[in-house]
C-alpha cells in the first residue's frame, strides 16, 4: 500500500514551499488510494515555534489536503510527533551500538567548535574527524565513568550505496569523506534528524519518501542506516526546488510566503494549489484552473523533471479569479460565498449600512453572478469602487449639472424607462434601452448620459457597466438614488 508522509519541523508556520511538498505527497497518495501522513519532526526542542504545530495542521486542512493520520487525528502508526517516540529511537540506537555500527562520542562541544572554526578558516567544509570511532572497550568504559551521557555517532561506511531516485535517477554521494560520522543521538536522549527520520519512516510503514531535493544527499546516510538496521528502505523521489520567478529563494521574498497570509488576504486554497502545481512538473498538461481531483487524475510521478519550479506570485490574482468564478457557478458553493460576503460587508460597512437589505442573500447572489469573472477576490467587492453596492453615495445636484445641462430631461427619461419596464429587463436589454434613450436626446452624447447615471448611482467615475449597476441595485433603489441626487 502507498503510504507517504509530510514531515515538517514545527519551527515555523506552513509556507508555500511546505505546501508544495505536502501537495505532491497528498496527490500521490490519493492517486494510489494510499495514506497521507503528517509527522512533526520536533526533536530540536530549541527551535520550536509556539503555535507552529497547530498552524501546519490547520493550514493543510484549509488547503483541502487533510492528512489521514496526524498528531490531531491519530492513527495506527502514532504518535505522530517525534518528541513522543523517543523510546523507538533509543531502541534503534541500542541495536546500532550492539553491532558496532554506532559508537559513543565524548568530544566536548568546545572541541567540535574548534574543529569547525579551523575548517572554516581553511575554507573547508567542517568535518568531524571521527576521533572517537576507534576507542577500545576499555577507553569507552573509562570515559563513560566520567561522562555517562555521551552522544552517539553513526559509523558511515566508506562506500556509500548508489541509489535510484525516482526523479533524479541514479545517485551516489560520498558522504563519509565530506562530513565525517554524524551524531544520531544527542546526549540529552533526543535523536537527530537522520536517525529519527529513518526510524519513523520504517515504523510508520512509509512506502515512498517524497521530499525536497535539499535532502537528496542525506538519503545516502539514510540508506546506510537502513542497511545497518537491516531494514528495507522506502522508495525515494526528491522534488526540485520551488523558487521565485527570478530564481531567488522563496524565503528571501518579503515575509509573506506563509499560508495564513494568503488565507487572510482572501485567496482561495484552490488557487494556491493550482498555481503551485502549475509551475512545477509531474502533470499531464498545465492549464490554469485545475482542481485537486483533476490534478490527481493528471499526476504522473515519472513526469517530474529536475528543473526548479519558478513561482510567479503576480499571477495569483488571475488564478484566484478563475477559481472564484468556478465556485460562483456552483449553487452550493455560491451559498457559502454569500455567507463570506455578508461577513465582509458587515466588517467593512457595518455601522454605515443604512439599508440592511443589502445583506439579503438573494441580493448578494445576484451581485456574485453579475460580477464573477471581473473580480479576483471576494474582498474586491468591498473595495471603494463597489461601495455603491452597500451604501448610498452622497451626490449633490451640482455634480450632475457639471456633467450635463439636461439633467432633468435625462432623469425623467430614465425614470420613465424604469416605470415602463419594471423589474423585468435583463442587463443586455437594459443596455439597449439606454442607448435608444440617448439617441432621442438631441445634442447629448450617450457617454455623457452614462457618466451622469454612474455618478448618480455610485458617486464614482468608474465601475461596472451602467446597465449592470442598475440590474444589481434593482429598479426601486435606482429610482430612489436618482431622485435623491436630483433634489
Ligand atoms: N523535517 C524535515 C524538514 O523539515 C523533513 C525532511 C524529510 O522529509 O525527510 O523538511
Amino acid at each position: 500500500a502507498v503510504r507517504v508522509r509530510f514531515a515538517p519541523s514545527p519551527t515555523g508556520f506552513l509556507h508555500l514551499g511546505g505546501l508544495r511538498t505536502a501537495l505532491y505527497n497528498y496527490i500521490f497518495a490519493k492517486k494510489y488510494q494510499g495514506s497521507f501522513i503528517l509527522r512533526l519532526e520536533d526533536t530540536d526542542q530549541t527551535r520550536l515555534v509556539p503555535g507552529a504545530a497547530e498552524n501546519i495542521e490547520d493550514m493543510l486542512e484549509w488547503a483541502g489536503i487533510p492528512p489521514d493520520e496526524s498528531p490531531r487525528r491519530g492513527g495506527p502508526a502514532g504518535p505522530y510527533q517525534q518528541s513522543q517516540r523517543l523510546e523507538l529511537y533509543a531502541q534503534a540506537t541500542e541495536a546500532l551500538l550492539k553491532t558496532g555500527a554506532a559508537y559513543p562520542c565524548f568530544c566536548s562541544p568546545q572541541r567540535l567548535e574548534l574543529l569547525k572554526k579551523e575548517a572554516l578558516r581553511n575554507h573547508q567544509t567542517p568535518r568531524y574527524d571521527n576521533r572517537c570511532r576507534n576507542l577500545n572497550q576499555e577507553q569507552v568504559a573509562q570515559k563513560l565513568a566520567k561522562a555517562p551521557k555521551p552522544s552517539i555517532r553513526f559509523r558511515l561506511e566508506e562506500a556509500a550505496p548508489a541509489f535510484q531516485d525516482l526523479v533524479y535517477g541514479w545517485n551516489r554521494h560520498d558522504v563519509a569523506s565530506v562530513e565525517g560520522d554524524p551524531v544520531i543521538m544527542k546526549s540529552d536522549g533526543f535523536p537527530t534528524y537522520h536517525l529519527a527520520c529513518v526510524v519513523d519512516d520504517h515504523h510508520m510503514g512509509i512506502s515512498h519518501v517524497l521530499r525536497g531535493s535539499e535532502w537528496l544527499v542525506s538519503t545516502a546516510k539514510h540508506l546506510l542506516l537502513y542497511q545497518a538496521l537491516e531494514w528495507q528502505p522506502p522508495h525515494f523521489a526528491h522534488l526540485p526546488l520551488l523558487l521565485n520567478r527570478d530564481g531567488s529563494k522563496l524565503s528571501k521574498r518579503q515575509g509573506d510566503i506563509f499560508l495564513e497570509h494568503f488565507a487572510a488576504d482572501g485567496f482561495l486554497p484552490d488557487s494556491l494549489v493550482d498555481i503551485i502545481t502549475n509551475c512545477g512538473s509531474g502533470f499531464a498538461g498545465n492549464q490554469m484552473g485545475r482542481t485537486l481531483p483533476e490534478l490527481i487524475t493528471q499526476f504522473d510521478l515519472t513526469q517530474i523533471t529536475c528543473h526548479s519550479a519558478l513561482l510567479d506570485l503576480e499571477k495569483l490574482p488571475e488564478f484566484n479569479r478563475l477559481h472564484l468564478q468556478r465556485l460562483v457557478s456552483s449553487e452550493s458553493q455560491r451559498r457559502l460565498l454569500v455567507g463570506k460576503l455578508q461577513a465582509l460587508v458587515e466588517e467593512a460597512f457595518g455601522s454605515q449600512l443604512q439599508n440592511r437589505d443589502v445583506l439579503n442573500p438573494v441580493y448578494m447572489e445576484r451581485i456574485l453572478l453579475l460580477r464573477q469573472g471581473h473580480i479576483c477576490r471576494l474582498q474586491d467587492l468591498v473595495s471603494p469602487v463597489y461601495s455603491y453596492l452597500w451604501t448610498r453615495p452622497a451626490v449633490g445636484r451640482a455634480q450632475l449639472d457639471a456633467i450635463s445641462e439636461k439633467v432633468d430631461v435625462i432623469a425623467k427619461r430614465v425614470l420613465g424607462l424604469l416605470e415602463r419596464s419594471g423589474m423585468t429587463l435583463t442587463q443586455d436589454a437594459l443596455s439597449g434601452e439606454l442607448k435608444k434613450l440617448s439617441e432621442g436626446l438631441e445634442g447629448t452624447k450617450h457617454s455623457n448620459v452614462m457618466k451622469l447615471l454612474r455618478v448618480a448611482l455610485s458617486g464614482q467615475q468608474q465601475g461596472p457597466p451602467i446597465a449592470e449597476m442598475m440590474v444589481s441595485l434593482g429598479p426601486k433603489e435606482v429610482r430612489e438614488r436618482i431622485q435623491e441626487a436630483l433634489s
